[in-house]
């Protein structure tokens, strides 16, 4: 395609609220056969809601939620921004943790009210040798088979609730899939959430590959695994945790409602978050760079 050509590309794109990095980005949608779709914030809305509290005997729930809620209010995730505005809307003010820090793709740990506190996956408390009692491990099991998220909530090294949370699929996300699938890409999912509930926003999105559990560090092999096989890819996220996946695919394309993060290390942005777009983008680029000579 001749330059003018690329720059009439990207002027349409702007209007179709997609923001090209480079005329060049149009080139390198060409070869893309993959679309590797995150899910939290990409293909659900990412707002997430507190849904049930279970807990363990002789635990309280407003102790429950006061203590997970003062961690998660330290902390930006969307689970965490449901778990605090939940235990803040059922318990009223939170204390200020003493001591915070987020263990990516797990949860978050500290100090609250004197307690050390966990909140997150199961896998964070067996770090710390902690193991959810059968009560508490059937409940999250029911929540997961109902595609929510489970997370547990330890302190003082004991298993003492298991809160359930779930996130809406886009309402556009379904159509969106159509679209790459028309354009004849094959689309995978990709989450650090559990296989359960990865492959219940899956069967709602029409997708059938899924790639569950993975952690942040991890997503960038996963692009490069299916590069290894042959795959040219074009990855959509928005997470901090998509950053570097999003730079090593051939396509990387960010939500222009996620993370700064993301949005540098994308070469597309699409501007109003909306997961149609992303066909809009590589349906553009096909047509600047085919038919316009
Ligand atoms: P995704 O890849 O879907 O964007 P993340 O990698 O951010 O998800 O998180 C993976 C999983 O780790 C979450 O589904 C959740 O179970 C757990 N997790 C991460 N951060 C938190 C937190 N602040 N509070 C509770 N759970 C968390
Ligand atoms: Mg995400």
């Amino acid at each position: 395609a001749t330059p003018t050509a690329l720059m009439v590309g990207t002027g349409r794109g702007a209007q179709l609220g997609i923001l090209i990095k480079g005329p060049e980005v149009l080139e390198s949608t060409r070869r893309v056969d993959t679309v590797v779709l995150d899910k939290t914030g990409t293909v659900t809305t990412g707002r997430m809601t507190l849904l049930a509290t279970h807990t363990a005997t002789g635990v309280t729930e407003a102790e429950v939620l006061r203590l997970a809620g003062a961690l998660e209010h330290a902390s930006e995730h969307p689970i965490a921004q449901a778990v605090a505005s939940g235990a803040a809307a059922q318990v009223g003010a939170l204390p200020a943790p003493e001591d915070f820090a987020n263990v990516a793709g797990l949860g978050v740990q500290g100090i609250v009210e004197g307690h050390a506190v966990l909140v997150g996956r199961e896998q964070l408390l067996k770090d710390w040798s902690i193991g959810l009692p059968s009560s508490l491990a059937r409940a999250k099991a029911e929540a997961e088979a109902a595609g929510r998220t489970a997370i547990a909530v330890a302190w003082d090294g004991e298993a003492r609730a298991v809160l359930e949370v779930a996130d809406a699929v886009k309402e556009t996300s379904p159509e969106a899939i159509r679209r790459l699938r028309a354009l004849g890409l094959t689309p995978i999912l990709l989450t650090g959430d559990n296989r359960a509930v990865a492959e219940s926003v899956a069967a709602q999105v029409g997708v059938d590959r899924v790639i569950a559990e993975v952690m942040p560090e991890d997503k960038v092999d996963v692009v490069r695994k299916l590069q290894a096989e042959g795959r040219s890819v074009a990855m959509v996220g928005d997470g901090v945790n998509d950053a570097a996946a999003l730079a090593q695919a051939d396509l990387g394309l960010a939500m222009g409602t996620g993370t700064d993060a993301a949005i540098e290390a994308g070469d597309l942005t699409l501007v109003r978050g909306d997961l149609r777009s992303a066909a809009d983008a590589i349906r553009l680029s096909r047509k600047t760079l085919g038919t316009i000579k």
